[in-house]
């Protein structure tokens, strides 16, 4: 007999399936591993089993997030679509989506309600540039002027950052811009953890589809978020890291610049970096 799940629960359950299918996700596959008991009482089970879910893991950098966000279910609620245990993990379905596109990650977004930030925003500020670019310059979010007019980095910050692009040999529209979230703190405040949990999925899909040959981290807000780290930016900026195979470098937030002007010769020296990469042509002296 089907013993029927409480509604309470029952909603539960149908609402984060509703999330994971607006991040893409559409299938979920039954864990067929070996159940504790039958790997205790296996020691050889024991190191197979580890060594193998080792080498399969997903790289630690996406895995916190989604625990964070993971439904709690019953093995037997959830359907395996395949009648073969291997499958790919939720982490997986979560990294590569085929086929999908720009447009649809934002159809996917739609008019979010997903965390709080959307009660006081007026306009989600999705990215803008290039949909194949080489670079891409990921924010923290918007502030009031990237609220009023929906367009990332175009405030004072933005100004600066254009005036970065464009010493790199570039225009803005050859570049993406983004931002971890996507509406607009109340005050100019760091976004809380639990709304870049809840939008940076968003993100992972926009880069996973642009596949840039070099993402630029403006921030530490973006550059813990992409790489999950809790480690201050000074002790990684400008070193070439890696998000899901692509590289990554971490610099200063324009906002930061205009504070501190100093910073701006080591930010130069990173965007220099960058220019490498890409085959820019590097002017000696030249900087924002
Ligand atoms: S910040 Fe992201 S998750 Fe939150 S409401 Fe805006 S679009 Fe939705």
């Amino acid at each position: 007999m089907t013993e029927r799940l409480p509604e309470p629960l029952r909603k539960k359950i149908a609402d984060r399936l509703a999330f994971y299918e607006d991040l893409g996700i559409r299938f979920f596959y039954r864990d067929r591993s070996p159940s504790p008991h039958e790997v205790l009482s296996s020691p050889a089970s024991v190191s197979h089993s580890s060594v193998q879910e080792e080498s399969t893991l997903p790289k630690p950098v996406r895995m916190p997030a989604l625990q964070k966000t993971s439904p709690t279910m019953p093995p037997k609620l959830v359907p395996a679509p395949l009648p073969v245990a291997a499958g790919p993990s939720l982490f997986e379905a979560t990294e590569k989506i085929v086929g999908d596109t720009l447009l649809r990650v934002r159809e996917d977004l739609g008019e979010c309600t997903r965390c709080k930030l959307h009660s006081t925003r007026r306009t989600i500020v999705f990215g803008d540039g290039n949909p194949k670019a080489e670079l891409v310059f990921v924010g923290e979010g918007p502030g009031a002027d990237e609220d009023a007019q929906g367009l990332p980095f175009v405030g004072r910050a933005g100004k600066l950052l254009t005036q970065m692009i464009e010493a790199m040999g570039l225009q803005r529209r050859d570049v993406y811009i983004c931002n971890v979230v996507k509406c607009r703190p109340p005050e100019n405040r760091q976004p809380d953890d639990d709304e870049v949990t809840t939008c940076s999925p968003f993100l992972f899909r926009q880069l996973d589809v642009i596949a840039p040959k070099v993402i630029v981290c403006l921030g530490a807000v973006a550059a813990k978020t992409l790489l999950q780290t809790n480690r201050g930016i000074s002790q990684f900026r400008g070193q070439w890291l890696e998000f899901r195979g692509r590289k990554l470098l971490a610099t200063y937030h324009p906002a930061y610049l205009l504070r501190n002007p100093n910073a701006k010769g080591e930010v130069w020296k990173d965007l220099q970096k960058v220019m490498a990469v890409l085959g820019l042509e590097v002017k000696k002296g030249k900087s924002a």
